[in-house]
């Protein structure tokens, strides 16, 4: 019974994603130490039962499992590899599951360099949003196989209703990545609806009511497009992130060569909504890029960020411009 020797977990991230998640966790039975960068973000668990950490270090010290749920890939080297990191202090035998969604590479060389200290490192990043992470319904996407994970199952089966094993390190990002480019498109796909509907007239819901229903809908319709026609912005996803997803994207699609145009298109939109101020909005703040300039400012963008078409019209040799990397 390996499964029994999991007591003690410590939960590295307590934003939108790890909040809930150290929840479930704390409520399946466990001890949770936590750290975050900010502190006050941590209160709710720690009301809760779970102990302060002062850095990745001390909260790994003697946790037989150690998660993660940071922002970006730097996030993630800072946590696992900084002086006072996890690999520093981590336990022998302990288990190290980063559920960022981050660099396949990166998982790779975090993999490796754990095995070598006897420490079982692999990623595992999540699906299912923040109603997911609330409701303890993630999809959990392995970059490992089963036997592998079998000793950890008791505490991922906490926040998690559906686990996809990819069989080895980087595996689960590579796929992750896959359903990033997917629900990107998705996003583009019923923001060009509502402004097609918007200009010819015709009511918005009942349209977006009759295509989520048939084969133009998708989970990401249902759930964001009637937020954005509502003009409720607020973040379950921040675009932020999304635009990093798609950026790690872009990079393993030129890595091996394949084009992706529908990443790329989704890329430059999320860059232009984060360069006029919209990464801290939800994804679904996308739909703002297709209104007019007050609503968009009113909503909290700001254009004048960005140069103006005139001043582009003068460097237009300048192809490198484009470029998303
Ligand atoms: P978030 O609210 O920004 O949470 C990230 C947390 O990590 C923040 O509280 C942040 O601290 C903390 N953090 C970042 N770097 C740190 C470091 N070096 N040391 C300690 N703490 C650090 O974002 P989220 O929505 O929970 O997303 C987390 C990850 O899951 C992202 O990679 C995202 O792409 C992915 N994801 C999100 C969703 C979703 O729907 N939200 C779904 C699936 C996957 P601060 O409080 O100081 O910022």
């Amino acid at each position: 019974m390996a499964q029994a020797r999991v007591r003690r977990v410590a939960l590295i991230g307590t934003g939108i994603m790890g909040e809930p998640i150290g929840g479930h966790i704390l409520d399946a039975g466990y001890s949770l130490t936590v750290h975050n960068r900010t502190k006050d973000k941590a209160e709710g668990l720690l009301s809760r039962g779970a102990v302060w950490a002062e850095t990745p270090a001390q909260a790994a010290a003697d946790a037989d499992v150690v998660l993660t749920m940071v922002g970006y890939p730097t996030d993630v080297e800072d946590v696992y590899l900084g002086a006072d990191g996890i690999l520093s202090a981590a336990r022998k035998g302990a288990y190290l599951i980063d559920l960022t969604t981050s660099s396949p590479q990166l998982a790779r060389e975090l993999h490796d360099a754990a095995e070598v200290m006897d420490l079982h490192a692999f990623d595992c990043p999540v699906t299912g949003g923040e109603e997911g992470a609330i409701a303890g319904t993630l999809t959990l996407i392995v970059g490992a196989d089963e036997r592998y994970v079998e000793p950890v199952l008791g505490v991922l089966e906490s926040f998690s209703s559906k686990i996809f094993y990819f069989g080895h390190a980087g595996a689960g990002q590579s796929a992750k990545l896959c359903n990033q480019v997917s629900l990107a498109s998705c996003m583009v796909g019923w923001a060009d609806a509502l402004a097609l509907a918007r200009q010819s007239g015709i009511d918005e819901d009942l349209m977006l009511d009759m295509v989520s229903g048939g084969m133009g809908g998708s989970v990401a319709l249902t759930r964001l497009a009637p937020r954005a026609a509502a003009g409720d912005f607020k973040p379950g996803f921040l675009a932020e992130h999304l635009r990093k997803d798609l950026g790690l994207a872009l990079a393993e699609a030129e890595e091996l060569e394949v084009t992706l145009p529908g990443a790329e298109t989704s890329f430059m939109l999320y860059d232009t909504l984060c360069q006029v101020g919209g990464s801290r909005m939800g994804t679904q703040a996308l739909e703002l890029l297709y209104e007019d300039e007050g609503t968009s400012t009113a909503a909290g963008l700001d254009w004048s960020v960005l140069p103006s078409a005139e001043d582009e019209g003068h460097d237009h040799h300048d192809h490198h411009h484009h470029h998303h990397h």
